[in-house]
């Protein structure tokens, strides 16, 4: 027996048309090869929006065990409607949920992860149907209560069940045709990637870009599986994510991407004397802010500093109360919402020398100013203005020759 998974996105079972498109695919593959196949699937897009929505006009705690169950109910009616549709084309099929099987997650509600899957549930229902229809982004935590892994995690769902079922790849269907060297629906001349690496895309999709859950590819990159991101509505090849040693030709630059998650908050005239940033970054610890980029700058007489950091844009309310509140002593305090982070990606990066200065000189020509610069061995990002951001993308991208 052969068992492939796939996994459909919300807009690739956005409607009834839509999920008989994805039909015809399950459909061919069960009848050419004899297959068995667990597909997992999403809500149907905006569902989850409309359901995050109802909730927060109550509740705006998402650490809530009812806030998953709610969430959760999207997959359920996706999933459901998608095998009827498959079982009205005589393709031998059944829903499940993620406590029926049961995936096993820890109970840290909205953003709980998998424990353990398994498997012997997927063989035994395999005696009885062809394919089985996964509601993805839940799992039940030890206490029996539904959770689910954070916004856009059914690609994990499907990575983890490649994993449990022992298989190296999994495909994930989607509105695009694959990875591109930038989001297509930002840069229209975006070009689609045929291999990246783990690491690019893991950077790529924790930067911003959403074509991947970045604990999809953690998993993957960790478990050696191969993840394929194609096209629901085109039968072309997409993108496929490998290991860095079987990329031949590494681009320095091979993805750009953007994020609107972040606010910065400036805090100036703190006096300059050691100890002074553990303790403002240690408040923020201690009412869970994670912060990200960070830069210092010093006045001329070396009296006073002022700092610059950008935290989740959820958080930054929270965090300016509680240094306002604290008994650090600082001239003023600044928090601006308008920017954005603007990465570049790629495994070249190690390389190559000038990568930065390049993109330093691409934004100063557009008269973009850098606030807050951070680099990692394979990423440099930038923090700017909001409302550059799109001339930003569109002169990296053409500046490291990424256009079509
Ligand atoms: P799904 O519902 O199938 O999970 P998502 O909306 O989560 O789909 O992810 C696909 C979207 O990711 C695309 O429609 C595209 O706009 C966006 N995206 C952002 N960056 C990229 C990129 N570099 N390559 C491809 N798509 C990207
Ligand atoms: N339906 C969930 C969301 O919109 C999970 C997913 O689509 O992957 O975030
Ligand atoms: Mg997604």
């Amino acid at each position: 027996m052969s068992i492939q998974v796939i996994k459909f996105g919300g807009t690739s079972v956005a409607n009834i048309s839509r999920i008989k498109n994805i039909a015809s695919i399950i459909e061919e593959r069960i009848k050419s090869k004899k297959n068995k196949i667990v597909v997992v699937v999403s809500a149907m897009s905006g569902v989850t929006n409309k359901l995050v929505e109802a909730y927060k006009k109550i509740k705006t705690d998402t650490l809530d065990p009812e806030y998953d169950v709610i969430l959760s109910t999207g997959e359920q009616y996706s999933s459901a409607l998608i095998s009827t549709i498959l079982n009205e084309k005589r393709i031998n099929s059944r829903s499940i949920l993620g406590w029926q099987i049961p995936i096993v997650t820890d109970s840290n509600y909205s953003k709980a992860r998998i424990f353990k899957i398994c498997q012997n549930f997927f063989r035994d229902q395999f005696s009885n149907y062809d394919v089985l229809v996964v509601a993805g982004f839940q799992g039940v935590s030890n206490d029996h209560r539904i959770t689910t892994l954070g916004r856009g995690g059914s690609d994990t769902s499907a990575v983890a069940i490649a994993y449990a079922l022992g298989l190296k790849s999994c495909e994930i269907f989607t509105d695009v045709e694959g990875i591109f060297t930038s989001d297509p629906r930002i840069v229209k001349d975006a070009t689609k990637i045929d291999f990246i690496t783990y690491e690019e895309i893991l950077e790529l999709a924790s930067l911003g870009s959403k074509v991947l859950h970045p604990r999809s590819v953690e998993l993957a990159m960790k478990y050696g599986i191969k993840i394929h991101v194609r096209s629901s509505f085109k039968k072309n090849i997409g993108t496929m994510v490998i290991k860095e040693e079987n990329k031949i030709e590494k681009e320095v630059v091979t993805g750009i991407t953007s994020s609107e998650n972040d606010a910065k908050i400036t805090l100036k005239g703190i006096p300059d004397k050691p100890g002074i940033a553990a303790e403002i970054f240690g408040i923020l610890a201690r009412i869970n802010v994670n912060v990200d980029m960070i830069v210092q700058n010093i006045t001329d007489d070396g009296k006073f500093a002022s700092l610059t950091f950008t935290v989740p844009i959820e958080d930054q309310a929270n965090a300016v109360n509680e240094l306002k509140s604290s008994d650090i002593k600082f001239k003023n305090i600044h928090a601006d919402k308008s920017i954005c982070k603007i990465s570049i990606i790629g495994v070249g990066m190690k390389s190559n020398v000038g990568v930065a200065q390049k993109m330093f000189e691409t934004l100063a020509k557009k008269n973009i100013n850098i606030q807050v610069i951070s680099t990692s061995e394979i990423k440099i990002s930038v923090l700017i203005d909001l409302p550059k951001k799109k001339t930003a993308i569109t002169s990296l991208h053409k500046a490291y020759g990424l256009k079509k």
